[in-house]
């Protein structure tokens, strides 16, 4: 799911979108409950007449948000009280009010509020957070009204894997149609997350569709699709795009740097996208160094495409069977990013949670 935190997917139309393929899209609950308001969207006739994107929309809880605004925010049984950080305005946010505002906005999927503990943190923690995290959710079910909505539960437990188990079994207890898997990919190693990602699967209902919140760089998605995940959102795609950074089959490429600014191959030659199919890379790489606008757009329509069609690809190999051979062919040519900047990354992404 591209990311669209504040009702639009940076630096491109709803047309393109449809064109990368996309079928569903991301916003923000915290983002937009601020500004422009539920109430202005909800007059509009919801988030889709008001961003013109007629497939699937997903907005979340905003409890990733106002958790890490760690110094302007109160946590308490009822809920978060908090601070703006457009204006410094007082705001309490309760598993009631976060549907409420969902139901508003109308999303087709919409997040139950968690708390996501930080990490590294104390287990003790991060039980408390994961429990607090329970009795928001049966409390956001019993709020839940719209019965054209699907309200997913999220699952908490940190790194460790009898927290995940616990609270997949206790969230799977109570039935909800899709389950969010949170709080991972913030920092901690490639293997703590498989240990979480694996403990927590095991427990969720299989006929249910399990969305891990936060990932998208290319080697995480395909690993966690063979461990059984369904959906994916990341800001990974859209903002390496408008910081020159391309994927491609090979590993990430920056496009300012100075190599190509006479390379007249497209960004990837077997990509079909609109971006691929018209332009060379000295261009792109023109348009970075001129601080062009349109170098935000074709970035952003090239990574969003070589993501989804990559998920594309792997849904073809599930259904014919061969997930783990066409992972291990894709992994065969791909150099990931090296851990170093991947942790960096990440640690950058949980500080910029405005994106
Ligand atoms: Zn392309």
């Amino acid at each position: 799911m591209p990311v669209g935190t504040q009702a639009t997917v940076k630096a491109v139309t709803p047309g393109e979108l449809a064109e990368v393929g996309a079928r569903i899209v991301l916003a923000n609950t915290y983002h937009l409950y601020l500004r422009p308001g539920a109430e202005v969207v909800e007059r509009a006739g919801g988030l889709h007449e008001f961003m013109q994107w007629h497939g699937p929309i997903l907005t979340d809880s905003g409890g990733f948000q106002v958790f890490s605004l760690s110094a302007r925010r109160k946590i308490t049984e009822d809920g978060v009280r908090f601070r703006s950080h457009l204006d410094g305005s007082e705001h309490l946010f309760t598993p009631e009010s976060v549907t409420r505002v969902q139901e508003r906005l109308g999303a087709d999927i919409i997040m139950a509020f968690d708390e996501c503990a930080p990490y590294p943190a104390e287990k003790e923690y991060v039980r408390e957070a994961m429990e607090r995290t329970h009795a928001w959710a049966e409390r956001c079910l019993s709020a839940h009204t719209r019965q054209d909505q699907a309200l997913f539960g999220i699952v908490q437990g940190g790194v460790w894997p009898d927290l995940r188990r616990q609270s997949a079994r206790f969230l799977g207890s109570l039935d909800f149609p899709g389950y969010g898997i949170g709080g991972l990919s913030v920092g901690e190693e490639k293997g703590q997350m498989a240990e979480a990602l694996e403990a927590a699967i095991s427990e969720l209902p299989e006929n249910r569709p399990r969305y891990l919140m936060g990932v998208g760089a290319p080697e995480d998605v395909l690993d966690s699709i063979v461990a059984g995940v369904d959906m994916f959102d990341c800001v990974l795609p859209t903002r390496n795009a408008r910081n020159g950074g391309l994927f491609t089959p090979a590993g990430r490429l920056n496009i300012r740097n100075g190599s190509f600014r006479e390379d007249l191959l497209p960004v990837q030659s077997d990509c079909d996208c609109y971006t691929c199919r018209n332009f060379t890379r000295a261009y792109l790489h023109h348009l970075f160094r001129a601080e062009e606008l349109l170098a935000y757009t074709l970035a952003t329509v090239h990574n969003l495409r070589f993501l989804i069609a990559l998920v594309e690809r792997a849904r073809g190999a599930v259904l014919r069977g061969e997930l783990s051979d066409f992972r291990e062919r894709f992994l065969e040519g791909y150099s990931p990013t090296d851990p170093e900047a991947r942790a960096m990354n990440r640690r950058r992404r949980r500080a910029a949670v405005w994106d």
